[in-house]
């Protein structure tokens, strides 16, 4: 493939060396993951060699230091992995990935930075975040998992549950109760754990979705689990909910920027197949319906995507606010819902079979309304930062 020209639709970060990372990773995402989704959604995870030739390629960590065995590129880099991911319509860890480094590279020693984050890289270390427990979804407060200290080490009792990359997971930076006598976020803590052969942690079989289902999304269970109380992350208990929202607007953003490739693409689709597809011996394109539906359609994924492109400049610059990365975050995916699912209406009964990708596009962008914070929870904090 040759590298990407320069278009005048470009986002204003893409720099000659972002776009020269985008023809690599484009090329990358549609020999090596494309082929393989219809074996993923069946087992219900991807391939974890899959990880390790994100990982040669750069692709993993593309915005960590390469002290760290990062790509050692900016948020541009990251936009440009989630932009490929969703414009093929592949759901693959690589965002979780990179949500669980910058909490190592925020919040970790050293020595913890070292250890982690280069296996991380190169697609050895899968990680997950899990703070989601069955009774503590919006409200993080009512975390039951605890981890009560014991000498030099954490005794984990708990579950989690809806956790992302759970199936593959070998770091879990896990949110727990550090404090029982304390129920307000400052009795949490957040702790590596390093799953691999660990006595008492079980990942229960991947969940069943009506979306996403090449994807694992996993119960994990601790029972009595120890892990080294050098695991921390942070220089003393009680931090967690505070490193929770430092993260924030990172990962808010991502979904944001992925939100907003599948919109785009999501009109580039359904344009291509209006023109195809003939009806009464017109094509449906001829239809006037069909083009008002279209230009409303492509009109508000532009406007997303310049909302979008002005955060990620705003984040670059470091300046990105928690409330417009919460803005961004409901807005796109909500418009990203509203025009997938325009789009799928003028595919018909086509529009519903998932061999289209108009269909998969449509289950795998719901949850995004759900996750990463609900929607309405966003709502909450945008209404009360505004005096
Ligand atoms: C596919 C998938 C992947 C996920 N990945 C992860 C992961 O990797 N790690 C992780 O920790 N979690 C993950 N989650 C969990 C996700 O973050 C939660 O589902 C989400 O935070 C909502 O929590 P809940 O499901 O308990 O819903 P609830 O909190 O029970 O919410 C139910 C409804 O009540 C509304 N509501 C709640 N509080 C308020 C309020 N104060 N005001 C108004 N309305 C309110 C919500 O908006 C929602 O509409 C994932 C979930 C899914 C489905």
């Amino acid at each position: 493939m040759k590298n990407l020209p320069r278009t005048t639709n470009e986002s204003p970060w893409t720099t000659d060396e972002v776009r020269l990372f985008r023809t690599t990773v484009r090329q990358f995402v549609e020999s090596e993951l494309v082929p393989h989704q219809p074996r993923w959604r069946a087992q219900h995870h991807p391939d974890a060699q899959a990880y390790l030739k994100a990982g040669a390629l750069g692709m993993l960590l593309p915005d960590i230091t390469d002290d760290y065995g990062g790509g050692g590129g900016t948020f541009a880099h990251e936009a440009v992995v989630l932009e490929e991911l969703a414009r093929a319509g592949v759901i693959f860890g690589a965002s979780v990935q990179c949500i669980v480094a910058h909490y190592v590279l925020a919040f970790g020693s050293e020595e913890q930075k070292r250890r982690w984050l280069p296996p991380m890289a190169r697609g050895e270390l899968i990680g997950a975040i899990a703070m989601t427990e069955p009774g503590a979804g919006s409200d993080l407060q009512a975390i039951k998992t605890t981890a009560r200290r014991d000498g030099n080490e954490f005794v984990v009792d708990g579950s989690k549950t809806f956790i992302t990359n759970g199936y593959h997971a070998g770091l879990v930076c896990l949110a727990a109760r550090t404090d029982p006598k304390v129920s307000g976020p400052k009795g949490l803590s957040l702790i590596c754990v390093e799953t691999q052969g660990l006595p008492g942690y079980r990942v229960g079989t991947p969940l069943e979705k009506i979306g996403r289902n090449g994807h694992d999304t996993c119960e994990l269970f601790f029972d009595g689990v120890r892990v080294p109380a050098g695991n921390l992350l942070g220089t003393a208990e009680g931090q967690g909910s505070f490193q929770r929202m430092d993260q924030l607007a990172y990962e808010r953003l991502s979904v944001a920027v992925g939100a907003a490739a599948t919109a785009r693409e999501a009109v580039n689709l359904t344009t291509k197949y209006v023109k195809e597809r003939m009806i009464a011996g017109r094509p449906l394109m001829e239809y006037q319906n069909t083009r008002m539906v279209l230009a409303k359609c492509r009109t508000e994924a532009q406007v997303g995507r310049v909302f979008v492109d002005h955060c990620i400049d705003q984040f670059l610059e470091g300046k990105l606010d928690p409330v417009s990365a919460a803005m961004a975050k409901y807005w796109l995916t909500e418009t990203e819902f509203r025009i997938v699912d325009e789009c799928l209406q003028l595919y018909g009964g086509y529009g519903y079979m998932t061999e289209y990708p108009i269909a998969r596009m449509w289950a795998d962008s719901r949850v995004e309304r759900i996750f990463a914070g609900t929607n309405e929870i966003m709502k909450e904090l945008i209404a009360w930062s505004a005096h």
